[in-house]
């Protein structure tokens, strides 16, 4: 590694492959690409992350990301208040949204448990959750962390905190992927598709 950038593309480099999913090649790729960019396109780029990371905030009612505060879906008179869907990231509400099929509010976790990653309950927003179940209108809660084993972990242990109260608590099924094949389907999520098959 004898090669040394000049500081400033070093830092640049630097800091484009903390990003998630960024190695060190396609870091450098980038550096030289935004180099070559206009001063005003580069000029965009650096303005739209300051501003994005000053205006855009946690709503404080579900934790969904927002530019104001409660977020629009929790300010939207129109959206069923006796449902919550519990997702772990605010990238997951925008995927449920994009489905434009449920009409409830949201709940966001900021994560799911993870002993391994020392992880705890008392990490996520599951608290923040139980706040807001009391003295709500909810009647049902749905969760829909990711069908890995955090996921799982997850939606069981916000089950067993819920369940007393006599919210309806229910869980999304994980099914077999369109196009996917039955044969090549590993037993977890066959069995996910089978419990949660609906009558037709
Ligand atoms: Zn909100």
């Amino acid at each position: 590694m004898a090669l040394r950038y000049p500081k400033p593309l070093e830092d640049l480099v630097r800091e484009l492959s903390r990003l998630p999913g960024i190695g060190g090649k396609t870091a450098q790729r980038l550096a030289f690409h935004i180099l070559s960019m206009e001063d005003s396109q580069a000029g965009a780029l650096a303005d739209s992350i300051r501003r994005a990371k000053s205006e855009m905030k946690y709503c404080p009612v579900c934790g969904n990301l927002t530019d104001r505060e409660p977020c629009a879906i929790c300010a939207d008179e129109s959206r069923d208040r006796t449902q919550i869907c519990v997702v772990e990231q605010a990238g997951d509400v925008i995927a449920i949204e994009r489905m434009k099929e449920y009409k409830g509010l949201y709940h966001v976790l900021h994560g799911a448990i993870s002993p391994m990653d020392g992880i705890g309950p008392e990490d996520i927003a599951l608290k923040e959750l139980i706040v807001r179940l009391q003295d709500s209108e909810v009647e049902e809660v749905i969760l829909a962390t990711n069908p890995t084993i955090e996921g799982e972990a997850t939606a069981m242990y916000a089950a067993r905190l819920i369940k007393p109260s006599g919210i309806k608590v229910s869980r999304i099924a994980h099914g077999i992927p369109v196009g996917g094949d039955l044969e090549y389907t590993d037993e977890v999520t066959l069995a996910r598709a089978l419990d949660g098959r609906r009558e037709l």
